[in-house]
């Protein structure tokens, strides 16, 4: 491993715990249910490549995207799996997501078309998932009116493309149980209206409906964060801590009282204390709205974060915190020692969820990941 990642700030991600978080998921559901992994956004952040090596270990179905080009990027790795582009693409993207033999995820009629339009084009017929808005409002057929755009879709779906799934998408999986079962009585009232034929892949499950509602199942589920370590909600079981987030100490000073620190000087020290600057800052992707808020473990203790967050560095104060030295390991995300600074911690803190801390991580932070023997 080459030091030169670690000299000023990057992200650990273990691989084992991916591994085994995603083998949770199939023990929750079962093992005859097809694994969807959703690796939308650089697999949450953490890496593509990295993310699909670790999960085609567990021979999957095929992998979830959200755009053309996160398709394009897995087949460039090799991966010759399905790939589902979930998420609805611009008219312009359509004939890109089917040059990479991706399966589209549509909408509507006109989606459709387009996707017919651009496979006529080709030599064979693009897969496709219709995707039922039951309650999630962002895209699919309206659950209710089955029976008004049940007929065009199947005379299209039967001819002309490879009519391989039906999905919806949970709103609040995440909340509880009660919202879920409403939109999978939708589902099935779209589905009973629709009658697609026999061998349509039906999925509805993301991470939180996998483990709250695994008897929902469906053919296949399309499991997210939970995989890179983010929490479903509360009562459900909690994945294994995949990211640890690092920086180093680059500066150690002293501050007399009424010292400022930060921007706008929104931190003033009551007391003479010692303040130690991190390498890290907003430009890395450490949410903003964690200044006065978050911490960091220093020398295994806790190290509030003072003052507001930097683009570029971040300031803890150390006082009592003996023994630290410029040049330091300071964890934002992880542990050190006996204390634990959680993922999902830190998205409470900063007033959002996981999804948004992972995948805010900027390039500049390099992605190091552990555990990789024997793949
Ligand atoms: C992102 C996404 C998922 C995965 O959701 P998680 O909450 O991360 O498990 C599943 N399905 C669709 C359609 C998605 O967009």
């Amino acid at each position: 491993m080459s030091t030169q990642l670690k000299d000023r700030a990057w992200i650990e991600v273990r691989a084992n715990a991916l591994l085994a978080n995603a083998e949770a998921i199939v023990a929750s559901v079962g093992a005859e249910a097809l694994l969807i992994p959703m690796v939308k956004a650089d697999a949450y952040g953490l890496g593509l490549e990295q993310a699909v090596r670790q999960l085609e270990r567990l021979n999957p179905w095929g992998f979830g995207v959200a755009t053309a080009q996160e398709g394009v990027d897995l087949r460039a790795l090799g991966v010759s799996r399905p790939v589902v582009v979930v998420s609805p693409l611009s008219p312009t993207a359509v004939d890109r997501a089917v040059a990479a033999d991706l399966q589209i995820g549509v909408s509507s009629l006109e989606g459709l078309e387009a996707v017919v339009n651009a496979s006529s084009r080709g030599s064979r017929k693009v897969g496709v998932h219709v995707e039922i808005d039951t309650g999630m409002g962002r895209a699919g057929f309206d659950w209710r009116s089955a029976a008004e755009w049940g007929p065009a879709l199947k005379r299209v779906c039967e001819t002309d493309v490879d009519w391989v799934g039906c999905y919806t998408h949970l709103h609040s999986a995440d909340e509880g149980a009660a919202a879920c079962h409403d939109q999978q009585v939708r589902f099935s009232q779209a589905l009973d209206a629709l009658q697609p034929p026999s061998g349509v892949l039906l999925h509805l499950l993301n991470s939180a409906g996998s483990m709250r509602l695994p008897e929902f199942g469906g053919g296949a589920v399309r499991p997210g964060i939970f995989l890179y370590g983010g929490s479903v909600g509360s009562g459900l079981p909690r994945p294994d801590a995949v990211v640890s987030v690092h920086a180093r100490v680059v500066h150690i000073h002293d501050a007399m009282v009424n010292d400022t620190v930060g921007y706008g000087a929104t931190h003033r020290a009551q007391a003479p204390s010692t303040w130690a600057t991190l390498s890290i800052g907003y430009g890395d992707g450490l949410p903003r709205a964690l200044g006065n808020r978050g911490a960091a473990l220093v020398s295994g203790r806790r190290a509030p974060i003072v003052g507001r967050i930097s683009m570029d560095v971040t300031v803890v104060d150390i006082t009592g915190i003996g023994g630290v030295s410029v040049g330091d390991l300071a964890t934002l995300i992880g542990t050190d020692g006996d204390k634990c600074i959680t993922l999902d911690e830190v998205a409470r803190l900063a007033d959002t969820i996981s999804y948004e801390v992972l995948t805010g991580f900027t390039p500049r932070l390099p992605r190091i990941w552990t555990g990789l023997d024997g793949c």
